[in-house]
């Protein structure tokens, strides 16, 4: 260690440096409890293990209820306060039911595999692993908070006002996400709006009453032309329209049609462009008396690189050289919840959870080795942020 540890984060880090079997207990745990966003009682049973070792822990424990979606999970370490060091982590994953029958939690050369293993159930791990040693030791320059929240993957629709309201109450904010595969952290993502369109034209028989239809289907292939257009690759903007339906029968003229649209961008700005010309495109029939209805499904901000987010990558930067794994921040196109967080202005740096790849495949593995050094690395810049 260059720099050398204060005793209270040296307990910390050595307590953590003997935890690698207890974690990778947990983790195969959390990686079999089937868990997708819909998936309630599943959100529901990952929260309760990780509740059950945060208490045996003695660590205070709330639940915040949620009727549709899992609960959210909130742990604190020292009490409430305004300057509180948030740990973020959600709890849903991808994939399938059954999925962790199919392909249960296994190791093999090194890396763990298994549905949700590195996004991201490595790094609750982690971020429980981390309340604890503080809860033990203590040491932390003020309160810690857990959140471990429930529909991340589908932009957070019930956890994002309890992300943004503990956020604001925080001075930072570390998110759990898979560290890139080159091992380096997080600190600008893109923002996402996720968007439904409707369009409504006339139902009439193809042969003998094609002059009466109005096709919905054939406005909706003129306006996903319109709509990828939109595309602007120097400025990083993009626009996917992922998924399309409609129509009634092959020999109707198609009466509906939907698809769902994935905007991405990377400034402010460059949001309200892209929403004013997806706007005009839902406005304009191409086919004459076509209408069209959009709605904005999901939304997620994006992780900008402001001054503070730097100063707390850069101290983040600077504990992990501290323990000989230089590290650096990376820019990607992918969402996460850090851009709630970063969205209300408190100092975010994302993506700090133990290294893995291939997330949202069954190819999804974790560096097994990263667990134990990362976990050091974010209760180092937790006991450093004085
Ligand atoms: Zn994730």
């Amino acid at each position: 260690m260059a720099a050398a540890a204060a005793p209270g984060e040296q307990s910390v880090i050595e307590w953590l440096g003997g935890q690698q079997g207890a974690m990778l207990d947990l983790l195969e745990e959390l990686v079999n409890t089937d868990g997708g966003s819909y998936d309630k009682p599943g959100v529901d049973a990952v929260g309760a293990h990780i509740r059950a070792f945060l208490e045996g822990h003695d660590i205070a424990c709330e639940t915040i209820p949620n009727e549709t979606f899992g609960d959210a999970l909130r742990a604190t370490v020292g009490g409430p306060s305004n300057s509180a060091i948030m740990l973020m982590g959600h709890r849903d994953t991808v994939f399938p039911k059954g999925e962790p029958t199919r392909r249960p939690f296994h190791i093999d050369d090194g890396k763990a595999y298994g549905p949700g293993v590195a996004d991201m159930k490595a790094g609750l791990v982690m971020n429980a692993f981390v309340l604890a040693a503080f809860s033990k030791f203590g040491g932390a320059p003020g309160p810690l908070v857990g959140l471990f929240t429930s529909d991340e993957e589908i932009g957070s629709p019930s956890c994002r006002p309890i992300i943004e309201a503990e956020a604001r109450r925080a001075r930072a904010v570390f998110n759990s996400e898979p560290g890139r595969p080159s091992g380096n952290v997080v600190t600008g993502r893109k923002g996402g709006v996720f968007m439904k369109m409707e369009i409504t034209g006339k139902a009439a028989h193809s042969g003998g009453n094609f002059t009466d239809g109005i096709s919905a289907i054939e406005e909706l292939a003129r306006k996903i032309t319109a709509l990828h257009a939109i595309t602007d690759l120097t400025r990083g903007t993009t626009v996917n329209v992922g998924l399309i339906s409609g129509g009634q029968t092959v020999n109707t003229v198609a009466p509906w049609a939907r698809c769902e649209i994935d905007l991405r961008y990377i400034t402010s700005p460059d949001r309200e462009a892209a929403m004013a010309k997806i706007e005009r495109i839902v406005e304009t029939a191409n086919v004459p008396s076509t209408s069209a209805t959009l709605e904005i499904a999901g939304e997620f901000r994006p992780l900008v690189e402001s001054p503070d987010n730097k100063r707390l990558f850069e101290h983040y930067a600077a504990c992990s050289r501290d323990l000989g794994r230089p590290v650096e921040g990376e820019f990607t196109g992918g969402c996460a919840d850090s851009g709630f967080t970063s969205g209300v202005g408190t100092p975010t740096v994302c993506a700090v959870g133990p290294v893995g790849g291939k997330a949202h495949t069954p190819e999804e593995y974790l560096v097994v080795d990263s667990l134990v050094p990362r976990a050091q690395v974010l209760a180092l810049a937790v006991a450093r942020l004085t």
